[in-house]
């Protein structure tokens, strides 16, 4: 972990630390900045919007996040929009094998070039 991780309270584990530290400024970051208990929260993906481009994966100090293939069921359930953006990102999609382990840092909301993850409360 460096000084601006500190500064920045952003926790060691991004595949890709410098992609998490341009994600941790971005003022519309939501979540608990990683105070949140684990499994309070979990990120939902809007598999209409995800084309599996992998910054989530990429920015998550905890690991939640892989890339998989849109099942044929997951595939049929999509909007005539989703499907088209499907066959062009050949199905890929963002998983979320390791959801528990989510702190809330809000880093992968902001990170989604689609706009296709929420933080969204566990019941
Ligand atoms: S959820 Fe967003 S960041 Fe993650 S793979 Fe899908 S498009 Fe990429
Ligand atoms: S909010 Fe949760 S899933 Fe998203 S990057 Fe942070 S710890 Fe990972």
């Amino acid at each position: 972990m460096t000084a601006s991780d500190v500064d920045l309270e952003l926790p060691a584990g991004s595949r890709d630390p410098a992609k998490a530290r341009r994600a941790a400024v971005d003022p519309a970051r939501p979540g608990e900045k990683c105070r949140a208990p684990a499994a309070r929260w979990a990120p939902a993906i809007d598999r209409n919007k995800c084309e599996g481009k992998s910054d989530c994966v990429d920015v998550c100090p905890y690991s939640v996040f892989e890339l998989g293939t849109l099942s044929d069921v997951e595939f049929d359930a999509l909007t005539t929009l989703g499907r088209l953006k499907a066959r062009r990102h050949e199905r890929r999609t963002s998983r979320t094998p390791r959801a528990e382990a989510c702190r809330a840092c809000g880093l992968c909301v902001v990170a989604c070039p689609e706009d296709a993850i929420s933080l969204v409360l566990r019941p």
